[in-house]
């Protein structure tokens, strides 16, 4: 017990000191049998940023020019901080602008780390002329013959044609192409046809796969592809891929469960899909995971299952919520809690969170109801309880939630269409209830908080059609909602914000997200992006 102790205490002793320790002590042996995190990595030494345009996002919206990191987080936050790091890995920034890394607070990550082939987001071209060259791109790191594919996190309203690229077109690409949006069918190229029609799924002359041929093709996709090794590397792509585009923490609302490989594009087995993730974070979190990572639990037992509670029972009995480390941890059930009131009552009862979706109003009032109803007998105030899309919500629902310490998450629109399809950003604004940011992308849409932000401050989908009305909010209200404001839901305090002893979690963007021209917010990317004071992606500017 002791010697376990000392072990674990010299865990969190740095590295070199862990080196003199084993020196001295002769306990090489037990060291070297530690977790590899144990040995901080070389960049995680201090880095000082001057010259930026650091948008803290703090209670008092304050923009400084510098900040330290030591030990993964804040040390010091200001313009005049820079005197403490004499000795620390200095960026000058150049006047960029830095935001605290993007929290999506509702999105499918596990999913789009589990697609099989070489699974390859576009969600930052909009042309299919640009879409064909990051293809093209990707192939040259692709072994010949095997599939390239993007599924989920695309929508053919990214492209003027309103369409995927067609066969002819993916035909430049000379590798088997596989392109599936959540709305909009497959398409894939000559190479990929070939392969597609030889297992009996049909494909029409131009590429398309529809209809039943699109389960098919899928479930072929995965059955064929899918390894340990192919999830894992998928897993690790995904979350760069977002790390890129700012994103520092992913809560994972889940999948629908399928025991085995199915053509469903939000289908997955739910009891293995974060084994990929979980395999990063055992290879050392500071090298191996771009990202932070939340997981939920999404379950749909039926309300008259025999016996009940078939799912969430067990989950409930046999799972912690809210456990583990910074990198992964648990959260609660959701996006689905399953089982009816008494499901509900189940999780209040066991003291989790529990979330819920909702795409009409008549689903939302239901669900308000429910709670309702499940409050008056077991109090969920203390829960943190989540409604998550919300597209119609009168104030009216937002004074029943609110008043049961439930908070709404809201984002999911550049791929929608229609008249004010809300969610409406600008009456909860004004309104006291918790409000947090999502995608809800990965399966019915992208992930892109480029793209939501672009629809959150414009009204308009990606199509450029009008779908918020008077609902718009600003700038700086939009990256409250994806930093900040997402703490709650994360119910971590220490993310959302760069302030002094939060975790360092940042991005460097290439142009200033404030100022530059509505239509240029799409294309925005970060080009350095510091999770926990570590670099997990650079664009050459350290
Ligand atoms: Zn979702």
């Amino acid at each position: 017990m002791t010697k376990n102790g000392g072990v674990s205490r010299r865990h969190f002793l740095g590295g070199a000191v862990i080196a003199a320790l084993g020196r001295g002590f002769g306990v090489e042996r037990v060291f070297a049998q530690a977790p590899r995190a144990a040995a901080a990595p070389d960049n995680a030494r201090d880095l000082l940023l001057v010259n930026g345009r650091i948008r803290t996002m703090d209670a008092a919206s304050r923009v400084v020019s510098q900040a330290l990191l030591r030990n993964g987080r804040f040390v010091a936050v200001g313009d005049n901080v820079a005197g403490q790091g004499r000795s620390a890995r200095r960026i000058d920034l150049k006047g960029k602008t830095v935001i605290p890394g993007i929290i999506d607070a509702h999105n499918h990550i596990v999913l789009v780390g589990n697609r099989p082939g070489w699974h390859t987001p576009l969600e930052h071209v909009f042309t299919i002329p640009d879409a064909i060259a990051a293809l093209k791109n990707r192939a040259g790191g692709v072994p010949r013959g095997e599939f390239i594919t993007t599924i989920g996190p695309i929508a053919a309203m990214q492209f003027p044609e309103r369409r995927l690229p067609s066969l002819m077109e993916l035909d430049a690409v000379d590798r088997p192409v596989y392109i599936q949006a959540a709305q909009g069918g497959a398409r894939t190229n000559s190479l990929g046809k070939t392969w597609l029609e030889s297992k009996g799924v049909t494909v029409a002359a131009d590429g398309a796969i529809a209809g039943p041929a699109l389960n098919l093709a899928l479930k072929t996709l995965r059955q064929e592809l899918l390894t340990p090794e192919t999830r894992k590397r998928g897993a690790r792509d995904a979350l760069q891929y977002y790390a890129a585009l700012g994103i520092t923490t992913h809560r994972d609302c889940g999948a629908f469960h399928a025991e085995a490989p199915e053509g469903g594009i939000a289908s997955e087995n739910v009891y293995t899909m974060h084994d990929p993730f979980l395999a990063l974070h055992r290879d050392n979190p500071y090298e191996a995971m771009p990202a932070r990572l939340r997981i939920d639990f999404l379950h749909q037992d039926s309300p008259t299952a025999t016996p009940p509670l078939p799912t969430l029972g067990p989950r409930l009995r046999n799972s912690f919520p809210f456990f583990g480390d910074e990198w992964i941890r648990t959260g609660g059930i959701g996006e689905f809690t399953g089982g009816g009131l008494d499901g509900l009552r189940a999780i209040a009862r066991a003291g989790w969170r529990g979330e819920d979706h909702t795409l009409n109003l008549a689903n939302v009032t239901q669900l308000i109801k429910d709670r309702e109803t499940v409050n008056a007998e077991i109090p969920i105030g203390n829960l943190r309880w989540i409604i998550s899309h919300i597209p119609q919500f009168p104030a009216e629902l937002a004074d029943r939630a609110h008043a049961m310490g439930i908070g709404v998450l809201v984002g999911w629109g550049p791929t929608r269409a229609g008249t004010n399809v809300g969610p409406p950003y600008r009456m909860l604004m004004t309104h006291p209830i918790r409000k947090g940011y999502h995608s809800d992308g990965g399966d019915i849409t992208v992930i892109n908080p480029w793209l939501n932000f672009y629809t959150i401050v414009t009204g308009k989908n990606l199509a450029g059609q009008q779908i918020l009305g008077d609902q718009t909010l600003t700038r700086q209200e939009m990256l409250w909602l994806a930093t900040a404001a997402n703490k709650w839901f994360l119910w971590e305090d220490d993310l959302g914000s760069i302030e002094v002893g939060n975790r360092g979690d940042l991005a460097v963007l290439d142009r200033d997200c404030f100022t530059v021209a509505d239509e240029d917010l799409k294309g925005t990317r970060s080009v350095l992006t510091v999770v926990g004071g570590h670099i997990v992606h650079n664009d050459g500017v350290a």
